[in-house]
């Protein structure tokens, strides 16, 4: 992009109240067969028109045709069933019936990539779509068969490896990758975490970036973040490898986050997406404070590699707060924008 400090947003964004029960996570939705194909066009249509009225540079599908970031993908995937349940620790944090894993895992079609031809027919800014990563993908769920959490992982990888390069056809200008779980597995992440994001990303010649959040604004994340202290330091321990790895671009936590600004500055030399934008309250920042998150980001990285982003997606939200803070979102960037040029 040429556009200096080009904003975009972390993920997903609230799904209209005719297609899915709003304000929640794993929605049902209120469509069936061919209804809901149709819902899930037109809920991609009104997204991007929500995202270009607010002035948002590098557009989503803000995740309109997924009930889950994590879950839609998985479900698209043999070797998984989801009858046979069992009861697993997510993310260390809380406790959730999860699919397991009995065979091989494969992806026999597209998962995303029609959705992902369809919202590009529908404009010529860039987009970025999001992917789970592999190894939030093995937290969710229980394995019987391969009973290795990196086999499971490298398995994955290489699934996702075959949907991001069919995105990356279908027009799709960054794929992102999202890894709560690196905020959480420290070793695993180091011992082999990266290693199978990059061999998730493998080939492609659209950027990368991977999305690492302390979580949407429910209950068991909020108060997980009250048991982390006074300094959140955990991006200290994957920002140095992750630096050095082929990723391209990194999406981080800020506004209203207590994690030390200068940890970005581990991340020298990549592009980073700098989440001004709190997801965990309904109270819509003004532009001056997501200006004053840009500003001492500016410190850490260089001007021509900041992106303005919120901190995780937006799914939880109502709409009207969602559209306040991508409007407060652009309307911040610019601030700094006028202060670059000037
Ligand atoms: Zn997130």
């Amino acid at each position: 992009m040429n556009k200096l400090l080009p904003t975009a947003t972390a993920g997903s964004l609230p799904k209209p109240s005719w297609l899915a029960q709003p304000e929640t996570l794993w929605s049902p939705w209120k469509l069936q067969g061919e209804e809901l194909v149709e819902g899930k066009q037109d809920a991609l249509r009104v997204v991007l028109t929500d995202q270009q009225q607010a002035g948002i540079d590098i557009v989503s599908d803000g995740e309109q045709t997924r009930q889950h970031f994590v879950t839609t993908f998985i479900e698209h995937l043999d070797g998984v069933d989801f009858q046979k349940r069992e009861t697993v620790r997510i993310r260390d944090r809380y406790d959730a019936s999860v699919p397991t894993v009995v065979g091989a895992v494969s992806r026999q079609k597209p998962v995303f990539v029609e959705d992902a031809r369809f919202l590009r027919g529908l404009t010529d800014q860039p987009i970025k779509w999001a992917l789970p990563g592999p190894m939030t993908m093995i937290d969710t769920l229980y394995d019987a068969h391969y009973k290795s959490r990196e086999k499971l992982a490298w398995e994955f990888a290489r699934i996702l490896n075959d949907e991001a390069r069919e995105l990356e056809a279908a027009g799709v200008d960054i794929v992102q990758f999202d890894e709560p779980a690196f905020n959480v597995f420290f070793d695993e992440v180091n011992d082999w975490g990266i290693a199978a994001l990059e061999r998730a990303a493998e080939g492609l010649r659209c950027e990368t970036a991977v999305h690492i959040c302390y979580g949407y604004g429910i209950k068991a994340n909020t108060d997980w973040k009250k048991t982390l202290g006074a300094e959140w330091r955990q991006y200290e321990e994957v920002f140095p490898k992750l630096q050095k790895s082929s990723i391209g671009m990194v999406s981080l936590e800020c506004q209203h986050s207590r994690v030390p600004m200068d940890l970005i500055e581990l991340l020298r030399g990549k592009k980073v997406m700098v989440g001004a934008i709190d997801v965990a309250t309904e109270v819509i920042e003004t532009p001056e404070e997501v200006a004053d998150i840009l500003r001492q980001a500016l410190r850490f990285v260089d001007a021509d590699k900041l992106y303005p982003c919120t901190n995780c997606g937006m799914a939880p939200l109502p709409r009207r707060v969602a559209q306040g803070k991508l409007s407060a979102l652009s309307a911040g960037a610019e601030i700094v924008r006028r202060e670059l040029s000037a």
